[in-house]
This record gives C-alpha cells, structure tokens and sequence, in this order.
C-alpha cells in the first residue's frame, strides 16, 4: 500500500474538518507542555452560549493551577488543582491560542465575535477559545472533578487507542450495531475520537464499505477494521506530532488523509478516482474498486435536488 502523497493537494475546499482524536491529542501534549503548572489569573466568557455549567461558577477557577491537560474521545479536559477540570468540546470551528506576553506574536486575529472564553494566565498570556463564523456550537463545562464523567462525557465508548481496545472488544460492539459502519464509527458511543475524515480514512484502510451494516461483518472484517483503527491512528498521530511541532493545532493537515476530502482523485492504492456520498450533513469519501465491488452509491443529495 502507497503511503499518502504529502504533495497532495485536498480538492474540496468546503471549510473545517472537526477536529478529531490525532488533532486532539496533540493539541493536548501541546497545551500541557505550555501551561503546566500555570496559574489562572482571570477568566473571561465572551460568548453567552459557550459555557454550559453554573456551578461551580467560572470565576472559582481564579487563582487556581493548571495540573493536567488530556484528552478523552473529542472533549478536551483542563484539570485545575485538585477539585476543577474545564472541560471544552471545539465543535466543527472552535480552536484553542495562546496570546501575548513573552513577546509572542498573537495568532491571526479575526473578529472579537469569534472569542468565546479567554483565560489570563500568570505568565501574561492568555489562552484563548474562539470559534470561527456565525454558528456557535463550541461547549465549555466547569465540574467538580469527577463530575465530568456522569456529565458531558456521559455515554463515551471505548478509547481506540488504550489497551481495552482489543478485536474480542470490538467484536462485541459490532455484534450489537444494527447499523451502518461509517455511523458506527463516529457515533462516539462504541468508540471515540473518531469523525467524518477519520471514519473514510479507516474504512479505506480495511477494505470496507462505509454502507456495510455493522452486525453483518464476519470475523476477518472485524479484524481489518481493528487493525485499520489503530493503525490509522497511531500513524496520524505520529504525524500530527510532526506536522504540528510544538504549536497548537489549528487545522487538520488535509494532505495527509488518503480518502477524505480527497473526491474524484485517484484512489492512492489501485487508482480510482474516489467517490464521495452526501448524506445529511455528513459527507464520505470511499474507493468503489477497494472499498464496494465497484458499486458507486447514488449520491442522495444530488437525486434530491433533482427529484
Ligand atoms: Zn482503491
């Protein structure tokens, strides 16, 4: 197997990929890294929507030391001394800065209607979450440790990458899921951190159709699916790793995808030029050759418009 082009340039253009679970966890290395151990000095909520919790109220994390920042599937947790951790979902358009002081430069600024929570660190800088356009969907949680769990993080499956992720696990999962793989994949519940890009990189990658009905894989497709979900990943992470250096993600590198956001460009294992499905707000990308015995599905959002 062709390993994906870094040249490769991403045909569609239609704005940003969520991030999902290789972005995430280096986005968190990258912010531990930089905040570890810092203090909050202030906290700022820009945006009314952004923060979801009441109590304990934002302004106790005044004061309070960074101690830890990780990621569990597409949230990310900021663990404030013993008893807080911030919890932040980026949604499709909220990212993460770090601002000022030290003589950084601040990163591109857009309008102050994208700033949704600013927390002013001890060292003068300020971490920022924004969110890009006019839909605010980003979400912030303060919890008293461990409230998170019964909380917004309620109902996350398994972590792809920890060692309970085992084929005999995913086997289990599929024998219960009446419905289609690429739904299966990012619905969180089963497995996290995946989503729309990382979905079709997988389902690529094992040779599956992301139509193929999850309770009807046999035992060989069970394992190329958990082969493809951990290989896939842990090879974007190290890559995200490289790409990203020690700065803080602010795009998925679309370049290093193989399939997704990749349509009508040669399929990079066998040459076909890859399909793309629109199906509500999602779209997948697939290799009909590799991936569905030739069969390209009817693209739904186009029949509709025509209908
Ligand atoms: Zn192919």
């Amino acid at each position: 197997m062709r390993a994906p082009d870094a040249k490769r340039s991403a045909t569609h253009d239609g704005g940003a990929c969520m991030p999902e679970l290789p972005f995430l966890t280096v986005l968190a290395e990258n912010l531990e890294r930089e905040v570890h151990g810092r203090a909050a000095r202030d906290v700022l909520v820009r945006s009314v929507s952004v923060l979801k919790t009441f109590d304990p109220p934002i302004t106790a994390l005044s004061g309070m030391r960074i101690t830890a920042v990780r990621r569990r599937g597409k949230y990310l947790l900021v663990e404030f001394g013993a008893d807080l951790v911030l919890v932040m979902h980026l949604m499709r358009n909220g990212r993460l800065q770090l601002a000022g002081g030290d003589g950084r430069v601040p990163p591109p600024g857009r309008t102050a209607k994208d700033l949704a929570l600013v927390l002013a660190l001890d060292d003068g800088r300020d971490l920022r979450m924004i969110e890009i356009g006019p839909k605010k969907r980003a979400a912030v949680w303060l919890c008293r440790r461990g409230e998170e769990i019964g909380g917004p993080l309620a109902g996350l499956g398994l972590e792809p990458l920890s060692p309970l992720f085992t084929p005999g696990a995913l086997a289990r999962m599929l024998r219960g899921a009446h419905v289609r793989l690429k739904l299966f994949l990012v619905s969180q519940r089963e497995v996290v951190g995946i989503g729309n890009a990382f979905a079709d990189e997988i389902l690529w990658a094992a040779r599956l159709s992301p139509q193929a009905m999850a309770d009807r894989l046999d035992a060989a497709a069970a394992d190329r699916l958990h082969a493809a979900i951990v290989g896939t990943l842990s090879r974007a992470v190290d890559e995200h790793r490289r790409e990203f250096g020690g700065t803080l993600p602010m795009k998925e590198p679309l370049h290093l995808l193989a399939v997704h956001r990749h349509g009508k460009e040669p399929c990079p294992r066998c040459g076909t030029p890859i399909a793309v499905i629109y199906y509500e707000d999602r779209e997948t990308y697939y290799c009909p050759t590799c991936q569905s015995a030739g069969k390209v599905y009817a693209d739904r959002r186009r029949s509709r418009l025509l209908r």
